[in-house]
């Protein structure tokens, strides 16, 4: 497969929230996922489970000769090995280690089972769409053609800060 450009959304709110980020990008370029461009982390109130600490987001474009459902495998198991727990025990949208969500691979449409790109949620989320328009500011959804800028003046309400490089 050609090379596409992908975003990748990653969130952390148990453990080492900063160092469990950095893990995942050094395994994903270390699994030649070129990342391109990072965003800022944000420090972002949990929704859906409210009662759980507050998530570090940011954002990703990498580029990949994966397939789709291959990179997703890759996202997963990089997931696993940093230690997400995944049992019966975890919460759904609850606590986690890690996340790795695809949000848009190049201009690809995908409605399967266990895929979806791009990501259903995206429109409806601060923390994925300031990080988002932080590092690629002219893109359109793919399907609305909507600029994802515009989407964010929509959720402004949701409570999100930008960390301070150190
Ligand atoms: P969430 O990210 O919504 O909190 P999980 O990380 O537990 O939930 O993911 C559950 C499942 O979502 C994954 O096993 C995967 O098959 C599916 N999924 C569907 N679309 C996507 C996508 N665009 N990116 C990542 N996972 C996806
Ligand atoms: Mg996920």
């Amino acid at each position: 497969m050609s090379e596409r450009t992908v975003y990748i959304a990653l969130g952390s709110n148990l453990g080492d929230r900063r160092g469990n980020i950095e893990n995942a990008l050094a395994a994903l370029a270390a699994e030649q996922v070129e990342i391109v461009q990072r965003s800022s982390l944000y420090e972002t109130a949990p929704r859906d489970v409210l009662d759980q600490p507050w998530f570090l987001n940011m954002v990703a474009e990498c580029r990949t000769r994966d397939f789709p459902l291959q990179l997703l495998a890759r996202l997963l198991r990089i997931e696993r090995e940093l230690g997400r727990d995944r049992s019966g025990a975890s919460i759904p949208r609850g606590p986690r280690k890690i996340d790795l969500d695809i949000l848009l691979f190049g201009d690809a449409v995908i409605a399967m089972p266990r895929l979806i790109v791009p990501h259903p949620r995206m429109l409806e989320r601060r923390f994925v769409l300031e990080p988002l328009a932080e590092i690629a500011p002219d893109l359109r959804h793919p399907v609305s053609r909507e600029l994802l800028a515009s989407a964010l003046d929509k959720v402004r309400d949701q409570k999100i800060e930008k960390l301070a490089e150190d």
